[in-house]
Parts: C-alpha cells; sequence; structure tokens
C-alpha cells in the first residue's frame, strides 16, 4: 500500500463533496483530512520548488485566498492513481485530453485547478508531514 497527499485548493472547495466522492469511487482510501487556510508564507514554503516561476506569485496569492483541504490517501499505486484522476495542469488541457478528471470537471484555468496531488514518493513525504506533521504515516 502506498501512501500520497492530496490537496482541495481554495478555488475546489466549493466542489470538495462531489472531489471526496470521485476519490472514495476511484478505491482510494482517506487515511487523513484537515481544513485549514494557509498563510501567503506557508503557501510559498509549500510550492517552494516554482519559487523561480513566473506564475508563482499569483500561485501563493491563490492558495492563500481561502481554505484548502488536505487528505493523505492510501491505496496500491495511490500517487499515480491520484495524479491520474486529478488530470493535466492545465484545466483547459484537462477538458481536451482527459474529460472525466477532476480538473477537467472543477478546474478552471492553470493556477486554479481545483486540486493538486504529489508527483512522487518525496514530495509526498514531505507534503504530509506539511499537513499532518506527527501523525504522518502513522
Ligand atoms: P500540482 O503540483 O498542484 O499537483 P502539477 O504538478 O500538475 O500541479 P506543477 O507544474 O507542479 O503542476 O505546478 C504547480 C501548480 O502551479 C499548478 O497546479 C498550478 O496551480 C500552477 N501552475 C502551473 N503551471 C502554471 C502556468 N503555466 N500558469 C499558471 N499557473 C501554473
Amino acid at each position: 500500500q502506498e501512501r500520497t497527499l492530496a490537496l482541495i485548493k481554495p478555488d475546489g472547495i466549493p466542489y470538495m463533496g462531489k472531489i471526496i466522492e470521485a476519490i472514495c469511487c476511484s478505491g482510494l482510501i482517506i487515511k487523513q483530512l484537515r481544513m485549514c487556510k494557509l498563510s501567503r508564507g506557508q503557501a510559498k514554503d509549500f510550492y517552494k520548488a516554482h519559487m523561480d516561476k513566473p506564475f508563482f506569485e499569483e500561485l501563493a496569492n491563490h492558495m492563500s485566498s481561502g481554505p484548502c483541504v488536505a487528505m493523505e490517501l492510501v491505496a496500491e499505486d495511490a500517487i499515480a492513481k491520484w495524479r491520474l484522476l486529478l488530470g493535466p495542469t492545465s484545466t483547459e488541457v484537462a477538458r481536451m485530453k482527459a474529460p472525466s478528471s477532476i480538473r477537467a470537471n472543477f478546474g478552471t484555468d492553470s493556477t486554479r485547478n481545483a486540486v493538486h496531488g504529489a508527483d512522487s514518493y518525496d514530495s509526498a513525504r514531505r507534503e504530509a508531514h506539511f499537513f499532518f506533521a506527527d501523525r504522518m504515516f502513522a
């Protein structure tokens, strides 16, 4: 069984019921769940790998604009399973290439794309620690 970190971004919060339903229907198990509002500094820290990107400020503003829901998900191949379910980064691309994905259904544009998913074992560990600290991988 593998674990990953999923995040419903502020723009996805109005659809959190449907997003959680999609997670549960796909065989991913929600091990931990927490709703919280990130400060701008915390949002920058979470996405620090992108600090040199032109969209970094916009991303930090969006991620701190309202509450997020963080979830630790468990399943066989959880990282790949969740990345597949969420779809491509750009909502427009998601609508063309993965019309049943969460981003195709609930995203708005490239920044406001409803959800996030860790892309590797190392980022899953770091991000689970970010939101769940000592209860990580309990
Ligand atoms: P995430 O890491 O959130 O799951 P991702 O791995 O699909 O998304 P990344 O390339 O890691 O995409 O980008 C992180 C986030 O930065 C994206 O989810 C999106 O909110 C924002 N972003 C990425 N590319 C762009 C872009 N070209 N323009 C605006 N925002 C972007």
